[in-house]
C-alpha cells in the first residue's frame, strides 16, 4: 500500500488516498472511481507518493500528533511488509526482474533501488511501490 497526495482539478482540493500501487491509482482515476473529498469531482490529479507533513506554526501540537500516528502507521505497514515478504536488501531490482521475466517464485519482496532502478523497472512493466520506511527509535 502506498500514499499518494491527489489534487482536485475542478476546486483545487488536495487530499490523501491509499492505493495498492501508483498503477492501480492511475487506473483508478481513469476510470473515475476516485472522487474528490470535497466537491466529489472525479478530475483528479496525482501528486508525488511520499506526502511530506508540515506543521504550521501555533499548531505544534496537534502537528506533533498527526506526524507520531502517521508513523504508528507507516510502521504498521512496515511490519506487515517484513513478515509477508522477502528481504531481498540492494538486490531488488534484480530480484523484482527475476520474479517477473522467470516467474520463479509469487512471494513479493522488499529491498532497496534507486529512482532510477525504480523507474527502469516501471518502463519494464514490473510493478514497484515505493513505501516510506520509519526507523525504530528510542
Ligand atoms: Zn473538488
Amino acid at each position: 500500500m502506498i500514499v499518494l497526495n491527489l489534487k482536485c482539478e475542478n476546486c483545487q482540493n488536495e487530499f490523501e488516498g491509499w492505493f495498492s500501487s501508483s498503477k492501480s491509482c492511475d487506473e483508478q482515476i481513469k476510470k473515475g472511481f476516485v472522487e474528490c473529498t470535497r466537491c466529489a469531482s472525479s478530475k483528479i490529479q496525482r501528486g508525488l507518493s511520499r506526502p511530506n507533513v508540515s506543521v504550521k506554526k501555533g499548531s505544534a501540537e496537534s502537528g506533533e500528533k498527526v506526524i507520531k500516528e502517521l508513523k504508528s502507521k507507516i510502521k504498521e505497514i512496515n511490519r506487515f511488509i517484513e513478515k509477508n515478504c522477502d528481504y531481498v536488501g540492494d538486490q531488488f531490482s534484480y530480484e523484482a526482474r527475476r520474479i517477473h521475466y522467470d516467474k520463479i517464485k509469487k512471494k513479493a519482496i522488499y529491498g532497496t533501488a534507486s529512482k532510477d532502478e525504480i523507474k527502469e523497472l516501471n518502463d519494464e512493466g514490473i510493478e514497484v511501490a515505493s513505501i516510506p520506511w520509519v526507523k525504530e527509535e528510542n
